[in-house]
Parts: C-alpha cells; structure tokens; sequence
C-alpha cells in the first residue's frame, strides 16, 4: 500500500487541505451524543467562536482496518465539500484529534426515521409530500452532477429547526454514475444494484428505487420485508413484484409516485428531474406543515416514558438559539415513573 493512503498520513496536499489545523477539542464545547453508527457517534456541539450549534460526526481510524477507515474519512470529507444545495446537509469543517477526524455539519434535530420512532404511528400525506419533496429535490442536485447517494431511507433524510428538509449520511455515496458496486442498506435497495453484484451498472435511479421505499417507511414505520433477514430480503427484491402501499386511505397521486420510484426496470423507472414535476410533491400545501410536524413531535417527546424520553431528549436540545435549554441540560433529570397500575 502506498504509504500516503496510510491512516491519518497528512503528506499529500490534496489531502492535508482538507483538515483544519486546530484541535476541536478547543474550539467546540457542551457535547452530548445524538446519534450513532457504525464509525462512532454523532453529538450536538456548540462552536466557542460564534455560539453556533453544530452537528459532529466523530470518525475514528484506529485499531483493526485502520487505512480502510481513513480512505473513508478522505472520501466522505471530499465528497460533503463539494455539495451546496438547499436540500443537502452543509458542511462547515474536518479537524483531527487523536486517531479521530471531527466532521462539523449544520445541526438538525433528527431525522425522518426518529420521527416515526416518537409519534409511533405513520405520518400523515402532506408531511411525507413534503419530506419526501425535500429529499427529491437533494436527489435531483446530486443527479445533475452525477453522484449518488445510495443510502436513502428515513433515517438519513434530516429536519432543521425552521422546517427544511436535508439529505445527509454521504458515507455510501458515489461520485460517478454509472456504479457498479454493491453499497446501501438492504431493505432499501434498488433491484439493479443487487443485480450489479454479477451484471452491468447503475445510476442515480437507484435513489428513486429508495425514495419510493422511504416512502412506504413513512406510510407504514417499517419497510417492506422488514421481517425477513437481510439476505431474503435481498433475494426477494431482485426476484419478486415491487412493493406497493398497504392502506388504500392513500391518495392516488401519492400511490401513483410510490409506484412510478418502484419500476423494478430502470428505464422505466421516471428520473428525480422528471419526478419533481409529479402532482405528488407539486400539490399546494401549508408552508408550516414541516414546523407544525416539529412542533406536534417536540410535545410528543416531553410525554414519552423514560426510556424513550432518553433516547429522543435530542429533538429539544435545540429549543432556543443559543443551546440546550435547562430541560435538555439535565443529564441527569429524573422524570416521574410511568404511573404504576395495581
Ligand atoms: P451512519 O453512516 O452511521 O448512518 P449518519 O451520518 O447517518 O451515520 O449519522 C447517524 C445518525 O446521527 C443519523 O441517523 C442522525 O440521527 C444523526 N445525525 C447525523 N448527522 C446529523 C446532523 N447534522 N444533525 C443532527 N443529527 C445528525
Ligand atoms: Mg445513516
């Protein structure tokens, strides 16, 4: 292996330039973890400098495949530079402490997939149009500049405060289209992409495959065959009909978008760019619903049980501009028991 490529090798300008020189541990205070992945975790940060709250997605590139995990540092910092749009989570900086790089993101208060895991229940159409409109449109942008996502799913499509939708995790994503390898999430992927195993190619439509599997997730909480194990799973989308939501209380506008990403024949299967025009996610709705969903999940959370309220406490640490409020301050807060019933 060339000795640049080697974990945390700094020698190779191109890759130097991408890391700020400071040590993060200064420059950034009141962490507290808010998620977490197969790298390490992500905490809700504030920046000394400017008070502002950011995400941190810590990577670390010690121990066993050390240099693997570095090249996948390199390759999402390079990848998260280059995007600017709207409906793509903003990157703000890299730094490196101790065998870890500090990815510095805009702050979200959580993602699709959290939703789903508060209200315990599917979201209404209007709140999928416009989640799903935020991340077609993130989609569309990455399309025209030929990269791909390859990981879609509610749990890396992410709400800001005011109400914008963004797509994040680029760990998966590739920057030329056509690919040929076998990356995403199970449930999630596009039959040609498991095909791809042992044929040809793909392209951004693989994106819409799994825009159209979000969708269901956000109808339905889970995916389908999402009690299956992964490999069955897998067979089965490579082998059997698409998917197609359950509940006929849908409308058709939002059936016909579901069935239209879910072509299992690429071609067939409408691009972003076309999809954007698509009554779906056309349709006039209230510019609040993002911020009434917001709103209705931040009271959701205060009610939950102790357990979840642990686990979802996150989506109120941004409640006022300037960081956590005593509420989401308190590690330590005890709540009232649930309420025993003899
Ligand atoms: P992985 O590759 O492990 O899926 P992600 O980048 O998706 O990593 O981050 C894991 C989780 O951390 C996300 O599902 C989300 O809940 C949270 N997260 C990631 N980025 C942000 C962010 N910018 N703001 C708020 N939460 C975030
Ligand atoms: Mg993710």
């Amino acid at each position: 292996m060339l000795s640049n490529s080697r974990a945390g090798c700094l020698k190779d300008p191109e890759v130097a330039e991408l890391f700020y020189k400071d040590d993060p541990e200064k420059l950034f205070v009141d962490l507290r973890e808010i998620g977490h992945g197969s790298f390490g975790a992500v905490y809700f940060a504030r920046d000394m400098r400017s008070s502002e709250v950011v995400a941190i997605k810590k990577m670390s590139y010690s121990g066993k495949q050390s240099n693997e995990k570095w090249q996948d540092i390199i390759k999402e910092v390079k990848f998260l530079q280059n995007l600017r749009h709207p409906n793509t989570i903003e990157y703000k900086g890299c730094y490196l402490r101790e065998h870890t790089a500090w990815l510095v993101m805009e702050y979200c208060l959580g993602s699709a997939s959290d939703l789903l895991e508060v209200h315990r229940k599917p979201l209404q159409e209007v709140e999928i149009a416009v989640i799903t409109h935020g991340a077609l449109q993130g989609l569309a942008y990455l399309h025209s500049h030929n990269m791909i996502h390859r990981d879609v799913k509610a749990g890396n499509v992410l709400l800001t405060e005011p109400g914008q939708v963004k797509l994040a995790d680029f760990g998966s994503a590739s920057i030329v289209a056509p690919a040929n390898s076998f990356v995403g999430t199970p449930y999630w992927m596009a039959p040609e992409v498991i095909l791809a195993m042992d044929e040809g190619q793909y392209d951004g439509k693989v994106d819409v495959w799994s825009l159209g599997i979000t969708c269901i997730e956000l109808a339905e909480r889970k995916p389908p065959l999402f009690n299956m194990n992964a490999m069955s799973a897998l067979y089965h989308i490579a082998q059997n009909e698409s998917p197609v939501l359950q509940s006929n209380h849908w409308s058709d506008y939002f059936r016909n978008f579901v069935d239209s990403c879910l072509q299992k024949i690429p071609q067939d299967r409408p691009t972003s760019d076309v999809l954007l025009k698509h009554v779906f996610v056309k349709r006039d709705r209230p510019q609040t619903v993002i911020m009434d969903l917001i709103q209705r999940t931040k009271e959701a959370v205060r009610e939950l049980d102790n357990l979840q309220y642990r686990k979802m406490k996150k989506i109120l640490f941004q409640e006022t501009r300037n960081g956590p409020t005593a509420e989401a301050q308190d590690d330590d807060e005890v709540r009232p028991p649930p309420r025993v019933i003899k």
